[in-house]
């Protein structure tokens, strides 16, 4: 078999807020294919429309894919052979090509005023014109003829002269021969001299080498206009892939205004696994790797990827299997990796904590085993740990565990804190503390398990249900714990 050719795949976020949960999903296949063939996966910022740039927003994308290990081989942030990898640094090229197209007669100016299009548009709706396409007055016409009638501007565009036969069918490599609509003259070149999404995508695809254009499904009736363009050119083809829409479980589009899944940084603030987030991603509309299983690594993916094995319904996304997945890549990591994640994430959202970074990483670590199978997200560690983490003398008491104590409380602690004393400070075990308080406890004062280290959970966790007890004894160690049985004895 001859080897593939290195492929060149591309993301083409435009910066215009936080990066869509979409342009992870593009780019775990766009990178998957690169990788496969040997070639090279890139990133372009798209940013040709001024109006709608958000500062920050360039940041979040390459922070976002670098997060999920996605990171492009080239970019406006690592440069690359393409550069520049900007659309706003790439205007003279657009516009060089504008002209090519003006002069070959395939494109031409158009000074109509934004009213006047309104209007036109207006009318065509009003007459339920089947035809709803610019009515090219400008056509054939110089600026000095085009002046002297209504609804003119300075600043002209440019627009493409759509032939009566335009291409309206291609082929996409996952979803067969796509038949599209007729397009209308579009615009190009705006009168800013920037140019449309439509003359940028083919021109920088063009140029930059890209062999598969992997886009959203919405690019579909676009692409009769940027085969028109290739044509014009004289430029080959790349592949096309349109990747099917992620929906909501309602089934709608999935959108940043009503689902804060949208949003990629929102896997991440709340505390899901880059690695469980792609292996989420890689199976909505894409099979499993190994049949009958969820659990998949990216280079899984990778070496057994084919373009054609997806489905082109929209996948739904349901954050009920990412939250299984995530609950079992965290069951995976080691203790050590899991301490060092969930303090990592606590520092990535600024949660205040009572203790410096290296004894929230020593309880982290130490907790991980007791704490592990009740995780579904980093997220929830917190609300486990605080108890631990929390100076002895402000751990609150909640008022149902308080109100739960035994009359003996007092008796209880006096005879526990007793038998605690009596441990080496270095054999303070989890085995070490709960033999010694059964001893006590169950055996000397004849209580039942449950009535005898109800006062003694309460004293260490501040609550009735709390991760295993005497693990997180053995985490405070034996000063901490005595100090934390002493000062409810005294209470009680
Ligand atoms: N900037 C376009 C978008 O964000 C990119 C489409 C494409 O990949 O060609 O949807």
């Amino acid at each position: 078999m001859t080897p593939p050719m290195p492929a060149r795949t591309r993301v083409a976020p435009s910066p215009t807020g936080d990066p869509h949960v979409g342009t992870a999903y593009q780019a775990i296949f766009d990178l998957a294919c690169a990788r496969q063939t040997g070639g090279r996966f890139v990133l372009r910022i798209e940013d040709t429309d001024q109006a709608r740039q958000v500062d920050g927003s360039e940041q979040q994308i390459y922070d976002s894919l670098a997060w999920l290990g996605l990171s492009p081989d080239e970019s406006p942030q690592v440069g690359g052979p393409f550069g520049p990898y900007r659309q706003s640094e790439r205007l003279p090229e657009y516009a060089a090509i504008a002209q090519q197209l003006l002069d070959a007669g395939h494109a031409y100016h158009c000074w109509c005023t934004p009213d006047r299009l309104a209007e036109l548009r207006k009318q065509q709706e009003a007459s339920k014109q089947a035809d709803t396409g610019y009515d090219r007055l400008c056509y054939g016409m110089t600026r000095d003829e085009r002046a002297k009638l209504p609804g003119f501007s300075e600043t002209p565009v440019i627009r493409m002269l759509v032939p009566d036969d335009p291409p309206l069918t291609f082929t996409d490599l996952i979803r067969g021969e796509v038949a599209c609509p007729s397009p209308d003259d579009q615009v190009i070149l705006k009168a800013d001299g920037f140019p449309t999404y439509h003359l940028a995508v083919v021109v920088d695809d063009h140029l930059m080498g890209i062999t598969h254009v992997v886009r959203g499904e919405e690019w579909i009736s676009s692409t009769p206009k940027h085969l028109l363009l290739y044509g014009w050119l004289g430029w080959d083809l790349p592949h096309f892939v349109h990747m099917p829409l992620l929906r909501n479980t309602d089934k709608s589009k999935i959108a940043k205004r009503k689902n804060p899944a949208a949003r990629l940084m929102w896997f991440r603030e709340n505390g899901y696994l880059p690695e469980a987030l792609v292996n989420f991603l890689s199976l909505l509309a894409y099979p499993p790797v190994h049949e009958g299983s969820d659990i998949q690594t990216f280079d899984e993916l990778v070496a057994s990827f084919v373009w054609g094995k997806f489905a082109t319904t929209g996948p739904i996304v349901d954050l009920g299997k990412l939250d299984w997945l995530n609950g079992a890549y965290i069951r995976a990591l080691s203790d050590h990796e899991l301490g060092r994640r969930i303090v990592a994430y606590w520092d990535e959202v600024s949660q205040p904590l009572p203790v410096d970074a290296v004894e929230a990483r020593r309880i982290a670590t130490q907790a991980a085993p007791i704490i592990k199978e009740r995780l579904t997200t980093l997220r929830d560690a917190y609300p486990m740990l605080d108890f631990l983490l929390v100076d002895d003398d402000k751990l609150v008491i909640e008022d149902d565990a308080s109100e739960a104590l035994p009359e003996q409380t007092a008796e209880i602690l006096a005879a526990a804190i007793q038998a605690l004393d009596t441990l080496p400070e270095d054999g303070f075990t989890a085995e070490a503390a709960e033999a010694a308080l059964r001893a006590s406890l169950v055996d000397g004062l004849g209580l039942k398990p449950r009535v005898a280290f109800n006062p003694v959970r309460t004293a260490i966790a501040g609550r009735k249900v709390s991760p295993p007890l005497f693990e997180s004894m053995a985490i405070l160690g034996k000063a901490r714990s005595l100090a934390r049985l002493q000062r409810l004895r005294l209470a009680a």
